[in-house]
């Protein structure tokens, strides 16, 4: 792999599949040539806290402290305070590990002495000891809502407590037309080094359509005349995990790569296709560049693979 020392890498990401590449891609790149805008969407006030799932899966991923097993949270994690919670009555239906606590704690404190969402990621990947560039889609909030039968829904309590059971028929994200891209983001998208950009493995409609939902982010892309490419979610008409293909379906989507594509036809020029969908190919626009490999992450191995395939496809389409 010989990705040139000039030149960047920024990486669009959502929570667990985007934190997988995103990792792959970290230990390829050092930190001066790799930079991961996250999605915030999902962010939410409880019990006094801000909860920034997605930036928090990628942060505990990248300093090596995730839980892998249930892919979200910290790994040893332990729960007292969730059962001290239970025996006051408290709202348990969101689970805050102990470890996982100090982290919303930290991000609280910092954020009420007037810290901005960015400020707070730095300093949290600074006493993890990330040093690559991590960083929120934007410092304004916005919130994912889901329209269900019942009405429209906070994301969280979708999610979360009625785990992904009701049927969507529309998804948006409020306060996102005035969002502005966070400082790094907007840096990022406008370094001249700039050598191309990611979209990693993560929901389409529910983790990166928020971050190109950010003001004037879609566009930008469009503009960019950078090879922008995209690694599929889902593989074999399934999603690795998560709600993406059952949200298809209920969008009246096909579960293919084609309809990936298609999701991003504005601004995409290039994507990585699994091996199990080699015979796709033939249904994806003969303009976009693309790259057949294994794309299912579950091995360190798979997501420098993974992160190598993803450069030398840019390297190809620069
Ligand atoms: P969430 O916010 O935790 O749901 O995570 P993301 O939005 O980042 O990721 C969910 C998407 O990642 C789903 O569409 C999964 O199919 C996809 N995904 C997860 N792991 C992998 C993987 O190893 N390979 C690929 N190609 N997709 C994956």
């Amino acid at each position: 792999m010989n990705w040139p020392k000039e030149k960047k890498v920024l990486a669009l990401c959502g929570g667990v599949g985007g934190a997988k590449l995103a990792l792959g891609l970290s230990k390829i790149l050092p930190p001066e040539q790799l930079s991961i805008a996250v999605n915030t969407a999902d962010d939410f006030n409880h019990l006094g806290l801000r909860i920034c799932p997605d930036l928090d899966t990628v942060t505990y991923t990248l300093a090596g402290v995730n839980n892998q097993e249930s892919g979200w949270g910290r790994a040893n994690e332990s729960w007292h305070c969730m059962e001290a919670l239970t025996e006051l009555g408290g709202e348990t239906w969101f689970k805050l590990g102990d470890r996982d606590l100090a982290t919303h704690l930290f991000r609280r404190a910092q954020l009420d002495q007037g810290f901005s969402i960015s400020q707070v990621t730095e300093n949290l990947c600074r006493h993890l000891g990330i040093t690559h560039s991590v960083f929120p889609m934007s410092d304004d909030q916005v919130g994912t809502e889901v329209k269900t039968d019942s009405g429209w829904l906070d994301f969280q309590r979708y999610f979360v407590e009625q785990q992904c059971q009701p049927q969507i028929s529309q998804i948006r994200f409020v306060g996102s037309e005035t969002a502005q891209p966070s400082p790094r983001f907007k840096q990022a998208l406008e370094d001249n080094d700039l050598g191309c950009i990611i979209i990693c493995p993560s929901n389409p409609f529910l983790s990166i359509d928020p971050v190109l939902a950010v003001s004037g982010i879609r566009k930008q892309l469009a503009e960019l005349k950078k090879p922008v490419l995209a690694v599929s979610p889902v593989i074999g008409g399934k999603a690795v995990k998560g709600p993406t293909a059952k949200i298809m379906q209920e969008l009246a989507l096909e579960i293919t790569p084609s309809t990936v594509v298609s999701h991003y036809a504005d601004f995409l020029t290039g994507f990585v296709l699994d091996n199990e969908d080699a015979a796709q190919r033939d249904t994806l626009p003969a303009s976009l560049a693309i790259q057949v490999c294994n794309t299912l992450m579950i091995s360190l191995e798979d997501r420098i693979s993974l992160a190598q395939a993803c450069l030398q496809l840019a390297q190809r389409m620069s």
